[in-house]
């Protein structure tokens, strides 16, 4: 039998019994004759509270320094585990990032993996050792220096090194059974989607599901690596993500336009009040929202009013980038000519998503009467080709959730989806 990437997240080793818990399951995927490697999340909200520390000592921590504190949180998980597996009479051997060949490029907090050189790992299997390796991480191939994936980056560590080594199968483990038509926390009658493919899972990471890192996505899309997405807490079959062809594959029903409804409460909008129509104006704005370095999501330009000749752009983006979007777009005034600007961090993007839509009329009509009889406003909307997404007022966004989930019958008669642990951060 081949070889099996397993990826636990923090929830899953939040304290001892957890590792020890996490252990045993290692173990049982190495009795079934599987050669292990596992990665590990930061013990339960060690990053953040590594972060929360940083902060009380320098407003403005040094990337390279903060990188270097963070990836404590995941050795420190990582030793805990090999040691939990050898207490109980399995050879287990725990590597960094960097031992584990994990290069990167040079940019601190959020480092994009370049190659993966897993020779130690694979001389560990050899050994018939399973290999633990902390997730996360990497070394610079130009500085050497220690740095980071940016935050969740463990399931792309996962997935890179199941790529390099030929794994069968990344399993990623997270404290709910696996990825759901909306998320469970606020839409109880959920229902646990068997597979989905890779371009519906990056739709749904990419509108707020907080189901994979959306880079981890990527990656195993590109090299067509499957994903067993599912619960640590249970044994319960989770989510394959695979590619498109394989979703329907076996399935006796022709799959559902719908796949599930994504929400994300991390957003902000801001509108430029008053913007003279001239050529090169929307030019102008977003070169400086982008040059205060800022990730811009929907966009909305009204036809300009006949009478003034002005029209009013507003836009969406992280709330966490606002403030710097706000400045740079303040010292534009005199130079666009714009009346005001207008910034409001209480909204919330709620995306329904499915493969089936291309090709069926009426996804968009269904949505938009649902969320009418739910009183739920639209402020802005946006589509893929498999996605309709609207900004609608915070305070709504979970009306919007249950509505449209109800519209297009995503709910299970039972209650399916267990939470059983961790904060949801
Ligand atoms: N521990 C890191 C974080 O909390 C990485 C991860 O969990 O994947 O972001
Ligand atoms: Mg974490």
């Amino acid at each position: 039998m081949g070889i099996v990437v397993q990826k636990y997240g923090g929830s899953s080793v939040a304290d001892a019994a957890g590792v020890k818990r996490v252990a045993q399951r290692i173990i049982a995927t190495k009795k079934a004759g599987h050669d292990v490697v596992v990665v590990v999340s930061a013990m339960g909200d060690t990053t953040d509270e590594l972060i929360d520390l940083a902060n009380e000592v320098t407003p403005l921590p040094p990337a390279r320094e903060l990188d270097m504190l963070l990836t404590a949180g995941e050795r420190i998980s990582m030793a805990v585990l090999a040691m939990a597996i050898q207490s109980i009479g399995f050879d287990a051997r725990s590597f960094t990032g960097s031992q584990a060949g994990v290069i990167t490029d040079a940019e601190h907090g959020r480092a994009k993996i370049i190659d993966v050189t897993p020779g130690r790992i694979q001389a560990a299997l050899s050994e018939g050792a399973i290999a633990i390796v902390a997730g996360f991480q990497g070394v610079s191939q130009t500085t050497k220096d220690i740095t980071t994936l940016g935050r969740g980056g463990s399931d792309t560590t996962a997935v890179a090194l199941a790529v390099a080594l030929k794994a069968d199968v990344c399993e990623i483990y997270s404290d709910v059974d696996g990825i759901f038509t909306a998320d469970p926390r606020i839409e109880p009658r959920a229902r646990k989607v068997p597979r989905i493919s890779y371009e519906e899972t990056l739709e749904m990471a990419a509108q707020g599901a907080k189901i994979l890192h959306l880079r981890c996505v990527e990656y195993a899309r590109r090299y067509d690596m499957p994903i067993h997405v599912r619960s640590s807490f249970s044994d319960k079959e989770g989510t394959w993500v695979v590619k498109a062809e394989d979703v329907t594959e076996g399935e006796t029903m022709e799959a559902a336009i719908i796949t599930g409804v994504a929400h994300d409460r991390s957003q902000a909008k801001i509108t430029v009040v008053g913007v003279p129509d001239k050529v090169g104006e929307a030019a102008a704005i977003f070169r400086a929202v982008a040059e205060a370095q800022t990730n811009i999501d929907m966009i909305v330009q009204n036809v300009s009013a006949a009478a003034t000749g002005r029209t009013d752009i507003s836009f969406t983006l992280p709330r966490a980038e606002g403030q710097a979007a706000m400045a740079a777009l303040s010292k534009l005034q005199g130079e666009v000519g714009y009346e005001r600007l207008q910034y409001d961090d209480s909204v919330g993007k709620v995306s329904v998503v499915g493969a089936g839509m291309s090709t069926a009329p009426g996804i968009t009509a269904t949505f938009f009467a649902a969320l009418a009889d739910a009183g739920v406003n639209i402020e802005m909307i946006s589509t893929s080709e498999i996605r309709v997404s609207v900004v609608v007022a915070e305070s709504q966004v979970e009306a919007a959730v249950n509505a449209a989930h109800a519209a297009y019958n995503l709910g299970s008669d039972e209650i399916e989806a267990v939470v059983y642990g961790g904060t949801g951060r």
